[in-house]
């Protein structure tokens, strides 16, 4: 039987993560969801009780708050005790409620080819843009269940592991949970290409055996440059990446091993945005760097808004690629959209990039809002699969700002996804330094000026060009408007 976390494991979590909280709650919910689940095993042996434990812990680790937790501990009441949603309400409040009925509705969620894909990818946004705390308990309850998967009939293993693959992790990918993405690939990659995963674990297993000390040597050499130059580590994590990720790598170098560059990676932890520059000189004196393959993800985030610095060195004969970014930069990129919640505190300054994350959020509700109204309109679908499923670009304002577009968006998208009035009184763009039409498709990376004219000069045949839906709307709107 598989190893399982109890109360005190939830415990102990939560007082490291959020030391203030007040627990009595978490161990009310523990000892009622106990009783309640009784003695119902899973498939895999483990009593209900101990699955709901792992989950809580999960979300512990997550540095969610203990109302989250609690939720975590009671997602399968409804299904597997005699309580209501009424009773939760009545015990625990409508919040955890909420949580766990919104939980719920997205079991209905299923991988049935392409067409039904999209659908219920949709619905699952839907039901994120209403609380995205709720996508969380999920992904929790998913780590989980792929953990025991063994012990289901192969069919259904498939099954989850596709969704898990092809729904979770791309949804865990768009809001920046790296971590979380990375468990779900790795979890599902087992199942979905058994003989794959046993190939990419060799390779692996074989790196640690001649190259674990050379990690270690790494380690000891930057803290003690570090040291001396007065920086403080606050941690140095040297891995191996993810099984799934190197399995991607080797697909697109014609599986050479020993073309995959970045097998292991150090990732370094320093107090404040100067000791990361400082702390990459210090690498780049020690080692050689490998010739453009630095990247400054602090200056320039990426959309989903990772922020570190990145550079691959040579080091004793192999390729070691350092990341080195702040606590705070870390949580963003191991938790993504959930740090928000970890840093609620500190609401008032919010960061660029989770501004970014939320202004996406948004955008979902506003596909909410479009889907109620015409929830049957086979358009409405296609727009949203477009918007969201095809692949991203990155254009760039001449400020620097980073402006995320669907492929095929044109500088009228670009306007839009600016400002309404911006699109509104477009009057011509320069991409990269060049007047062109409007019709031209943006590409990554493109620095997009965009020029105002004094009059309004939106027009009906945009309605053609713009690939967005935030641009078409903002159109209709102002026609409808004048
Ligand atoms: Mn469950």
């Amino acid at each position: 039987m598989p190893q399982t976390n109890d109360l005190q494991n939830i415990l102990r979590t939560l007082k490291k993560n959020c030391p203030s909280e007040d627990l009595t709650d978490i161990k009310r919910a523990y000892e009622f969801a106990e009783t309640a689940y009784g003695d119902r095993r899973r498939a895999s042996g483990n009593k209900q009780i101990e699955h709901a434990a792992d989950v809580a812990t999960l979300l512990a680790e997550w540095k969610l708050s203990p109302d989250i937790v609690i939720a975590g501990l009671l997602h399968d009441i409804l299904e597997y005790s005699v309580y209501s949603e009424d009773d939760i309400r009545q015990k625990f409040g409508q919040k955890i409620a909420r949580l766990i009925v919104g939980e719920n509705r997205l079991d209905s969620l299923k991988y049935w080819g392409k067409e039904r894909y999209a659908e219920n990818l949709r619905r699952m946004f839907m039901a994120m843009a209403e609380d995205v705390q709720i996508i969380f308990i999920k992904f929790a309850d998913r780590i989980d269940n792929l953990k025991t998967l063994s012990y289901l009939p192969p069919e259904k293993q498939q099954r989850l592991a596709m969704e898990s693959m092809h729904i979770y992790a791309a949804i865990a990918n768009r809001l920046g949970m790296d971590k979380i993405k990375r468990d779900l690939e790795d979890l599902s990659f087992f199942y979905l290409e058994p003989k794959e995963y046993e190939k990419i674990s060799e390779v692996v297993a074989n790196y640690y055996k001649d190259d674990g000390k050379c990690m270690k040597t790494i380690e000891s050499a930057m803290r003690e440059s570090a040291k001396s130059a007065g920086i403080k580590i606050l941690n140095i994590d040297n891995r191996i990446k993810s099984l799934y990720s190197l399995h991607e790598k080797y697909k697109t170098r014609n599986r050479d091993a020993k073309s995959v560059y970045d097998i292991a990676a150090c990732r370094i932890i320093v107090p404040t945005i100067s000791d990361c520059y400082a702390m990459l000189g210090l690498i780049h004196r020690y080692w050689k760097p490998l010739p453009g393959r630095f990247k400054d993800y602090i200056s320039q985030p990426k959309p989903n808004g990772y922020r570190s610095l990145h550079t691959n060195v040579f080091c004793e004969r192999k390729v070691v690629e350092f990341q080195v970014r702040t606590p705070e930069m870390h949580e963003e990129a191991e938790f993504g959209i959930a740090a928000h919640w970890v840093y609620k505190e500190k609401e008032k300054n919010i960061t660029e990039n989770i501004r970014r994350r939320t202004a996406w959020l948004k955008e979902l509700a506003e596909i909410q809002k479009e889907l109620k109204n015409n929830f049957s309109v086979p358009q409405t679908i296609r727009t949203v699969k477009i918007d969201l499923f095809r692949n991203r670009i990155f254009a760039v304002t001449p400020k620097g700002d980073v402006i995320d577009l669907p492929e095929d968006a044109t500088p009228i998208d670009f306007a839009y996804a600016i400002h309404a009035q911006l699109g509104n009184y477009f009057l011509k763009a320069k991409v990269n330094g060049k007047i062109e039409p409007i019709t031209h498709p943006l590409k990554s990376n493109d620095v997009v000026e965009v020029f105002k004219s004094e009059k309004s000069t939106a027009k009906k045949s945009w309605l053609k060009i713009a690939v967005t839906r935030r641009a078409r709307n903002e159109i209709r709107d102002f026609l409808k408007m004048k």
